[in-house]
């Protein structure tokens, strides 16, 4: 059992099942996300004989950091994380401004196929369950605590899809969201999705305060479809539609995420069809060049087009930020860490 997994009423009735008094668990809830404890000694606080049970049925390392990389402005830093069965996932810690951001991965691989994506070409190999994304950003909530730090932000954009993985990903935000354990507060995440519409309409309709971010990366159909086969199933008016609803239901601004690829995506005439479509839409567009991968031919964006397409897109009304390349001589791109082992 993996202790990450349990929410505060399934360990407070494990305890019971223990014959615990009732302010066992929160003592242990305390020790696990207000101290960061990551191993049952740790738990000075509990009677011996408690703590060798806790360590003898519970799982306090189900990742385990397998490789670190650090970018070479000691901003960025990449854990790869093995978990028990072997597969690899990695979290990314972003120094930027007073901002400490994790990204945090929800799969082991994904199932969408984006061609661009390092996890994308690796394909699907299991979901990752609640406990391990919970554990991914306990990993560097306490290497923060440390240096007397703190996570500031939390954004799913490291391995996996994580609307195709809802119920894990929204158990982890609610455990880390706990006022009496991380008190992490839910406008702290994003999550980003490749535009799986149920999922879009489902979180729209429960009104989370967690930021949402939409992968778009293509102004028409058919260059979409191209790049990520999702678009077959939902396609780009479709997501719209979606994303006008979330808007409406929650009053809250979409991000479009948009890798900005050279010769493809990154012209003035995309920008302003992009314009086009998500005109009266709450939103921002979110551009990044394109971070080169193995298994696909495309490549960068200069600074000059970027700059351009920002300029097109503002010029139509729609506001738009270009983020700097962070980490790439660590690869800190989607899956690129993993896909090399
Ligand atoms: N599966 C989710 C979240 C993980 S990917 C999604 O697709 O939104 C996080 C972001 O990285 C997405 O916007 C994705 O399109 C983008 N991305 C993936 N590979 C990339 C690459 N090689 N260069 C730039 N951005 C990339
Ligand atoms: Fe999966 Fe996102 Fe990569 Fe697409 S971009 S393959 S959805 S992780």
């Amino acid at each position: 059992m993996l202790v990450y997994d349990l929410d505060l009423p399934v360990l407070s009735e494990l305890l019971k099942s223990w014959g615990e008094p009732a302010y066992r668990a929160k003592q242990i809830w305390q020790g696990l996300y207000q101290q960061f404890y990551n191993s049952p000694s740790q738990f000075t606080n509990l009677p011996k004989s408690l703590r060798e049970k806790m360590a003898n049925e519970l799982d306090f390392a189900c990742i385990e950091p397998a490789h670190d990389l650090d970018s070479s402005d000691g901003q960025t830093r990449k854990t790869l994380f093995k978990l028990r069965d072997g597969y690899v996932i990695e979290t990314v810690l972003m120094r930027y401004d007073k901002r400490r951001t994790l990204c945090i991965s929800s799969q082991a691989g994904c199932a969408m196929g984006c061609v661009f994506c390092a996890t994308g070409q690796m394909g699907f190999k299991r979901h990752l369950s609640s406990g391990e994304i919970v554990a991914q950003v306990m990993y560097y909530a306490r290497a923060l605590h440390e240096q007397k730090q703190t996570v500031t932000n939390v954004v799913l954009m490291g391995m996996g899809e994580p609307f195709h993985n809802y119920e894990n990903t929204m158990a982890a935000i609610d455990r880390l969201n706990d006022a009496d354990g991380y008190n992490f507060g839910a406008r702290r995440f994003t999550i980003s999705t490749v535009g799986l519409v149920p999922a879009i309409k489902r979180f729209a309709d429960e009104k989370r305060q967690v930021n949402l971010a939409i992968s778009l990366h293509a102004a028409h159909d058919d260059l979409r479809l191209n790049m990520m086969p999702i678009n077959k199933k939902y396609n780009i008016e479709e997501v719209l539609e979606t994303c006008r609803y979330y808007v409406a239901q929650t009053g809250r601004r979409i991000t479009f995420e948009w890798a900005l690829i050279n010769g493809v995506n990154d012209t003035p005439e995309e920008a302003r069809k992009l314009a086009g479509r998500l005109k009266g839409l709450l939103c921002h567009v979110n551009a990044i060049p394109l971070n080169p991968t193995k298994g696909y031919e495309g490549r960068a964006t200069t600074h000059e087009r970027g700059i351009k397409f920002k300029e097109a897109l503002e010029q139509a009304g729609i506001p738009c930020t270009i983020r700097m390349r962070r980490g790439i001589d660590i690869a800190a791109g989607c899956g690129q860490l993993a896909g090399s082992f």
